[in-house]
């Protein structure tokens, strides 16, 4: 190593999962070469970066993005989606399967690859999707770089149907075989299916008719039966966008029979219930619904002892025209969620005394990158890991505005929130990519590969770790 780096970040207090304490930072050709005591650090740095007052905290990762890139570019692209991400503190992002085409083989990550890359401002990794005809792109999924998979079991966007029981046992072997973790969008079909017949023949339109048509049920049951295949086959599975107490309770019981059951939650199901469908309306119509209050308590609660793994926001926008009816069955599901996340958990967890900075760090950067397969090299800050920040000033107001933000189609249920914390500046490998919300500079995003299948070196790093 020279004595010249490329980017040192300097007074900050550096949190972690397990630890907080001032330090100085270095990185240099994308990784932390030094994490030293302030003001010890003699290196020349093409770039300084004072965090004074700041918390430095690994790169916050959103595990679940929809940035609709390739087909379906005039509700987002990975240009727009990405710099929505930077610019509310999101270093890296997890895309969805459901593009046109469906990233279902190894010729659409490709393409997706390279689309992503011509403009992305963060790092993304790319899902693989199941379905009933694609078994054998499975595994040359895996290959081409996945880091995992995902299957809808219920109807959604895209209206990808479920494979048959037969051929998800049969995905489940193949998934299993090259290590990765597959996860579901978990709601039972025929539960509500059933219902959404007898309540639109009822002559409901309300947004409410929509909660009702989805009950927790229909998570639980899901979840119940991927846990038993799971358990069967010993694949690694993974729960998205769960939404209700009942779902965590079914995950744990899984988890004690030792299957590796991994979930996620997002800010609307923790701080928003159902009673807010009354005056939001179809804004916050999203599958599956927000629930009734106490389980988004019961949520927060989770993240924070870690039995709820990640923070992930399903950031899923769409056009105003698509999005906004009076008839909620007539309105879309989803919305914009990538920008907003960040200052929704300070100002909701963090600052509201529920959670801690270093438990929002587990669940914001580390978690994800656990789930996912890409620890250490992301989601940590320590030697030879990805120089990637969240750099946070928590005390720091505002006010959350459609208008100010950097998607495509921004509609989101927490306009008007006013909250408190929020990031000021965005690093990905070293690279200041935005400041006070706003993206600086050329899209710089790679495709990341899971840490086990060739995207790096594991071991390098942990001989040299400072912490
Ligand atoms: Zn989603």
């Amino acid at each position: 190593m020279s004595d010249s780096v490329d980017l040192i970040v300097k007074n900050g207090t550096v949190v972690t999962s397990d630890a907080t304490f001032k330090a100085d930072l270095a990185i240099k050709d994308g990784r932390f070469v030094a994490i030293a005591e302030p003001g010890s650090l003699n290196l020349d740095a093409n770039e300084v970066y004072d965090a004074a007052g700041k918390y430095v905290l690994p790169g916050v990762i959103d595990g679940h993005v929809h940035f609709r890139e390739p087909g379906l570019e005039y509700k987002e692209d990975f240009g727009s989606g990405s710099r929505a991400a930077v610019a509310g503190g999101v270093t890296m992002v997890l895309d969805m399967p459901n593009t046109k085409p469906a990233t279902d083989n190894v010729e659409h990550v490709e393409l997706k690859r390279k689309l992503a890359e011509e403009k992305a401002h963060c790092d993304f990794g790319i899902l693989g999707l199941v379905v009933q005809e694609n078994v054998a792109d499975l595994v040359p999924m895996a290959q081409a770089g996945v880091v995992g998979y995902k299957c809808f079991l219920g109807e959604t966007i895209g209206n990808i149907p479920a494979p048959d029981d037969g051929m998800l046992l049969e995905s489940f072997r193949e998934i299993a075989s090259v290590g990765l973790r597959v996860g579901f969008h978990a709601e039972n079909n025929e539960i509500m299916q059933h219902l959404i017949r007898k309540i639109k023949a009822s002559g409901r339109t309300d947004a409410l008719a929509h909660v009702d048509s989805r009950p927790a049920l229909a998570e639980v049951e899901s979840i119940q039966r991927m846990g038993l295949f799971a358990k069967h086959v010993g694949t690694k599975v993974h729960i998205f966008h769960l939404s209700s107490k009942d779902g965590l309770d079914m995950i744990d019981e899984w988890r004690a029979k030792g299957v590796d059951f991994t979930t996620e939650t997002g800010a609307h199901y923790a701080f928003l219930t159902s009673d807010d469908m009354r005056t939001l309306g179809s804004m916050l119509r999203m599958n599956p619904p927000v629930r009734e209050p106490g389980h988004g308590d019961a949520l927060v609660a989770g993240l924070v002892d870690g039995r709820v793994n990640a923070i992930a926001t399903d950031h899923s926008p769409h056009t105003k025209e698509e999005k906004l009816n009076d008839d909620i069955w007539k309105a879309i599901s989803g919305f914009a969620g990538v920008e907003t996340s960040v200052r929704l958990f300070l100002t909701y967890a963090v600052n509201a005394g529920r959670m801690t900075l270093q438990q929002y760090v587990r669940a914001s950067s580390e978690g994800p990158a656990k789930t996912w397969g890409l620890y250490p090299r992301k989601g940590a800050i320590r030697l030879g890991s990805d120089g990637d920040l969240t750099i946070i000033d928590l005390d720091k107001k505002g006010v959350i505005r459609e208008a100010e933000m950097h998607g495509k189609n921004n509609g989101n249920p927490f306009e008007g929130h006013e909250t408190t914390g929020m990031a000021v500046a965005t690093i990905v490998r070293g690279t200041v990519v935005a400041r006070d919300g706003e993206p600086v500079g050329d899209p710089i995003g790679r495709m990341v590969r899971p840490v086990a299948s060739g995207g790096d070196s594991a071991d390098a790093m942990v001989s040299t770790a400072a912490h």
